[in-house]
């Protein structure tokens, strides 16, 4: 495993005062119900207080564990979900937006609390890929800019004066009237 496990700065949720240090253990864990059911194999960071005796697991452990259920689902892991945003310096506002997938749940698969499905997670996947963020860019640059293309001028016509006078008092449905004529 390459993860870096954070040993620093950590302070007994019990006791608030005492040395944390930090034991990696093995743990399997069971993922999924019934005939889908697997064992999931994580190391997790035990932290144990030197004053007041308590082992404790924290929000790392459930990191990992969280990583462990993408893995093995073969989806993107939050961390890696939140390196594909921020390569391209984009808040979430701004990426939730251009993607096109609601804000929330974006924030939701980032902080783990939701796994995306895996159309998204597809998506996000593609994301990845700078050529393709250029080309979503560019598509949407054009639906906000549409190309100026020329206008046919338009036609005219030559009313008679109850026309003149019908059109003046119908304005709104000009031009229907004119093309009933
Ligand atoms: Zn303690």
């Amino acid at each position: 495993m390459n993860k870096v496990f954070n040993q620093l700065n950590h302070s007994c949720p019990s006791c608030e005062g005492g040395v944390v240090t930090t034991r990696l253990i093995d743990d399997d864990f069971q993922y999924g119900e019934g005939a889908a059911a697997v064992m999931l194999h994580v190391t997790l960071p035990l932290r144990e207080c030197k004053n007041c005796e308590l082992q404790y697991f924290d929000e790392e452990a459930e990191e990992i564990r969280h990583d462990a259920v993408c893995k093995h689902l073969k989806i993107l892991t939050p961390r890696e979900i939140t390196a594909i945003r921020q390569r391209y310096a984009l808040s979430k506002t701004d990426f939730s937006s251009l993607i096109k997938v609601g804000r929330i749940s974006l924030s939701r698969w980032e902080s783990g609390a939701l796994l995306q499905n895996s159309s998204s997670d597809n998506l996000l996947y593609l994301m990845g890929f700078t050529e393709n963020m250029d080309r979503l860019k560019k598509r949407q640059a054009e639906i906000l800019e549409p190309a100026k293309t020329e206008r046919k001028p338009a036609r005219k016509f030559k009313l008679n004066e109850e026309q003149l006078s019908l059109a003046a008092i119908h304005s709104n449905n000009f031009s229907l009237f004119v093309n009933c004529q």
